[in-house]
């Protein structure tokens, strides 16, 4: 079992419209070939800017096929990887792609995350310090009703 997290850059801020189809397309496939974990979107609304953040778990060659497609995928750019390697097990184990449009406040407590999206975000990200991905992305589920 493998798991990968990147953010990414919306190439425009997102519509539910557009969340909807990813959303739907993702989960159809997921449950399919047995990928979970879960889509992160913010807005910067101000900066007409949108970002995503996702963990992917599942079989290796599954959650490395499937991230290529992403990574192409010209709905997003300025895709980075945050963490990936081996897990004894899943997460997320009842998502196909689970879901949060977030607000400001879920992330201002967070570490490192609180300003996700931003410019001064970016740079820590380019600069590789960004840690504790998968703890936030974990908290989220374990907060989820
Ligand atoms: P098709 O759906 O036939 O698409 C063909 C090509 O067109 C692909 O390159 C596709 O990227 C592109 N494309 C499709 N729709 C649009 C559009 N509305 N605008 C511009 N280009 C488009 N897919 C999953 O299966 N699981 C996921 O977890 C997942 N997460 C995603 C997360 C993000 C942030 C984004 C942006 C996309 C995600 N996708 C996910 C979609 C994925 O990137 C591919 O679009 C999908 O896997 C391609 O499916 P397909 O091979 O059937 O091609």
């Amino acid at each position: 079992m493998h798991y990968l997290i990147y953010v990414s850059q919306a190439e425009h801020p997102m519509s539910a419209d557009e969340l909807t189809a990813i959303l739907t397309k993702s989960r159809d496939w997921n449950h399919s070939v047995g990928i979970t974990g879960l889509l992160i979107y913010k807005d910067w609304v101000d900066e007409k800017r949108g970002n995503f953040m996702q963990l992917l778990e599942g079989p290796k060659n599954d959650v490395v096929e499937l991230f290529e497609k992403i990574v192409a995928d010209p709905r997003h750019h300025t895709k980075l990887l945050l963490e990936d390697g081996p897990i004894a097990e899943r997460t997320f184990p009842d998502w196909s792609m689970g879901f949060r449009n977030v607000e400001d406040d879920a992330l201002e407590t967070v570490p490192g995350y609180s300003d996700l999206g931003s410019d001064a975000f970016w740079s820590r990200a380019r600069a590789g310090l960004l840690t504790g991905s998968y703890h936030l992305m974990r908290s989220f589920y374990e907060t989820a009703e």
